[in-house]
């Protein structure tokens, strides 16, 4: 059966950016204008901290099935558009999260939206907890910059976390030191031990996606000293911070200038058996 469906834009993105190659990987701030018929739609939206917003890509190609993610990374595999947010698709609907900055009047105004400057809104959804899943399994489509990467883990970072504090810039250098490494943070043979304070252990965990059981991939134990331990296989990379970090040296200050690593090869290690130690 396939039969047409029309569908009426609710709204209109307002935003700086006017051409899609111009789009960061992690979208923008942006205004969203709903029409006036719509007004009572956006009642208690308020209440909800983040939103699904569903655009028209309107200037994207519709007859596509398969894509390479060409803006995180060229060099990946091809993937059917099904199972990528590319814009090319049969019917090229976005989908983004975004926070909910404030309403005035009929404007939403959100940050992290990928939409260009005119695209019509075709629907906007709150987002609940129960849409958040912690461990999803995730094919590795790794940023081919480390400057992106590192963009992405902070964008990352900041959303799990809530706060861009001194020790989640030092959890964030970490995972990016250990993606580099040892290997995807993410993966389910990756284990971490952190022993420092609550904000670094929280952010690496938003991070590698570890779990503290089932499967046990993460353990934290409040220290004074700042060590991430990373295990993958036989490999076990130890970082120890030098020092606090603010945004300046986040972005400028190399590894060596940050913490003090060490990489080690070790007898095997046993899931749930944590060897290491600081
Ligand atoms: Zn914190």
């Amino acid at each position: 059966m396939e039969e047409s469906i029309t569908l009426k834009p609710i709204g209109i993105v307002e935003s700086l950016i006017t051409n899609r190659d111009d789009m960061p990987t992690n979208g923008i701030q942006a205004r969203i204008r709903v029409f006036p018929a719509y007004i009572g739609a956006l009642e208690r939206i308020e209440e909800y901290s983040h939103l699904w917003i569903l655009t028209w890509f309107h200037q994207a190609p519709r007859d596509v099935t398969t894509a390479v993610p060409s803006k995180v990374n060229p060099l990946s595999h091809k993937f059917g558009v099904f199972a990528l947010r590319s814009p090319s698709r049969p019917n090229p609907v976005a989908l983004t999260l975004v926070k909910l900055e404030r309403l005035e009047e009929n404007t939403l105004y959100v940050t992290g939206l990928d939409a260009i400057d005119g695209s019509p809104v075709i629907d906007i959804k709150p987002y609940f907890e129960h849409d958040t899943v912690f461990s999803p399994r995730t094919p590795q489509i790794s940023p081919l910059s480390q400057n992106a990467l590192q963009k992405t883990l902070l964008k990352q970072a900041v959303t799990h976390h809530g706060e861009t504090c001194p020790d989640l810039l030092l959890a964030v250098r970490m995972a990016l030191s250990a993606d580099k490494l040892l290997g995807y943070i993410k993966s389910p043979n990756v284990q971490v031990q952190v022993y420092g304070s609550s904000c670094l252990a929280d952010t690496i965990q938003g991070l590698c996606r570890a779990r503290l059981a089932n499967p046990a991939r993460f353990e934290f134990c409040s220290s004074p000293q700042k060590n991430s331990i990373w295990l993958n296989g036989k490999k076990r990379l130890s970082l120890v911070g030098l020092r606090e970090l603010n945004l300046e040296m986040f972005w400028g200050l190399s590894d060596y200038e940050i913490f003090e690593g060490v990489m080690e090869e070790t007898d095997s290690y046993l899931p749930g058996n944590a060897s290491g130690s600081p």
